[in-house]
């Protein structure tokens, strides 16, 4: 039988970058527990399933996944499954019943235990479920997390949770049941973080939440409407030395107040790039999926920093067939779409998730229709990113350089400070983390290509 610290760990990620952010922070105590990782699957001692409930399509693809190695396991009598995050929250024992194959899972409030997990399966062949929250062990999981500790490319950017869970409880949302309510780390603790995470070289942070801007340490403190304690962070993030950029996703609409449009707008550092859900451009829609804000009032916080920062670039996140989506409704959201121009968004056709509000509605809206509701869309912002990214073409741009281009590694690849991916012929001496200015030279659709002013 094999030692813990003997086992190598092969670790597999499905959904958001929460997800990401997680599976960062449990690679990071296998190898502290004295684990190594692998990436060859094939190799590994110990298979992990990070896992996404938030669409139902996430689940399939890694119930897949995980049924396919019922026939490792064959071969392998000593191989460990586990199955951990959202899906195993959601599901708990059951998968244990369904896959008897599978050894330990783990929700998302329990990753700190998935050492001792492993060990009993090594040592005991035990199984174990763990799902569940309570604040202590939020608090330790917090604590657990440290940096992008793991075998891949070290880059110049990192991801710092800041919350977990969720209380805004979107009516089509499994969210606030499988990642539980709200529970926002302290703001020193964060800046720890930042400041260790700047010190081994990081230049760029990536504040993680599933609503940062509804971030709030003292939760339970009645919170005046005007103040935003999400901003008081970002002008803290701002002011540490040697840290380039501080990006954020994503926050609520609801929560977007004039406070944190003034931080936003106001620090140098954080970048002219927000990602802001909106989800429909429909009142009626917003209404049922219990979204507390109106199109007008999406679209007021969308002027209010257009109009100072015209560079800004938006993201969203939008559904189309939501229950008794009509053409109007869906009209609706084109349009709103259209005024602001996003430079990027992901366009899920609904589909009801047990356990959620919304699944108690008639799922009326014919799977065509939301088809084509969802390529209209999808043409419509095709076509606008790239008429906006020819009018960029002689345009400079200070890029965060990234590293070889995934297609191709004789090219590099920058971001603008907009969120524009830039690649580029690298130059002499070139490292991921420097800041180069790039002219864009020629745009696709999709891709801006550059050269380095010298
Ligand atoms: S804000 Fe709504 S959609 Fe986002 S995680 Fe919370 S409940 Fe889900």
């Amino acid at each position: 039988m094999k030692k813990l610290s003997e086992c190598r760990f092969h670790l597999r990620t499905y959904g958001c970058q929460m997800n990401e952010r997680d599976s960062d922070a449990l690679a990071a105590e296998l190898l502290a527990a004295g684990m190594s990782r692998t990436e060859i699957e094939s190799e590994a001692d110990i298979i992990i399933f990070n896992t996404c409930s938030v669409r139902e399509q996430a689940e399939r693809k890694a119930l897949g996944k995980i049924g396919i190695t019922k026939k490792l396991k064959r071969d392998r009598e000593d191989l460990i499954i586990g199955v951990v995050g959202c899906m195993a929250e959601r599901i708990g024992s059951e998968l244990i019943d369904k896959m008897p194959h599978v050894d330990f899972v783990a929700g998302t409030g329990k990753l700190h235990m998935i050492p001792e997990m492993i060990k009993d399966a090594l040592e005991k062949r035990k199984k174990s479920v763990e799902t569940g929250h309570d604040d202590s062990e939020c608090a330790g999981l917090f604590g657990s997390l440290s940096r992008r500790s793991d075998s891949k490319q070290q880059t110049p950017s990192a991801f710092i949770s800041i919350m977990r869970g969720c209380n805004c409880f979107c009516s089509y949302c499994i969210v606030p049941y499988v990642r539980g309510r709200e529970k926002s780390r302290p703001m020193r603790e964060i800046v720890d973080e930042a400041l260790s995470l700047v010190d081994s070289g990081v230049k760029e942070v990536f504040l993680l939440g599933q609503n940062v801007a509804g971030y709030d340490p003292d939760s339970g403190r009645k919170r005046d409407p005007d103040a935003s304690p999400f901003a008081e962070l970002l002008e803290k993030l701002n002011s540490i030395s040697g840290l380039s950029r501080i990006r954020f996703t994503s926050p609520h609409p609801a929560d977007f107040n004039a406070r944190l449009i003034s931080a936003v707008l106001s620090l140098p550092k954080v970048c002219r790039s927000i990602h802001l859900p909106v989800q429909s451009g429909s009142d009626r829609i917003l209404r049922l999926m219990n979204r507390p804000y109106s199109a007008d009032k999406y679209l007021s916080i969308i002027s209010r920093l257009k109009d100072s920062c015209p560079e800004m670039t938006f993201s969203t996140d939008v559904i189309v067939g939501f229950p008794s989506e009509t053409d109007e409704d869906f009209l609706a959201t084109r349009s709103l779409m259209k005024t602001v121009g996003f430079d990027n968004a992901f366009i899920f056709k609904y589909s009801p998730r047990s356990g959620t509000k919304a699944a108690d509605l008639p799922d009326d809206v014919p799977i065509s229709v939301k088809e084509d509701r969802n390529r209209i869309l999808l043409e419509d912002l095709a076509s606008s990113v790239e008429e906006r990214n020819k009018m960029l073409v002689g345009r400079t741009f200070e890029a965060l350089v990234e590293g070889p281009s995934k297609r191709n590694s004789e090219r590099w690849t920058g971001r603008s400070d907009n969120n524009k991916v830039i690649i580029f012929d690298p130059c002499v001496g070139i490292t991921p983390g420097d800041l180069l200015q790039i002219v864009i030279t020629r745009s696709t659709a999709t891709t801006l290509y550059g050269k380095i002013l010298q």
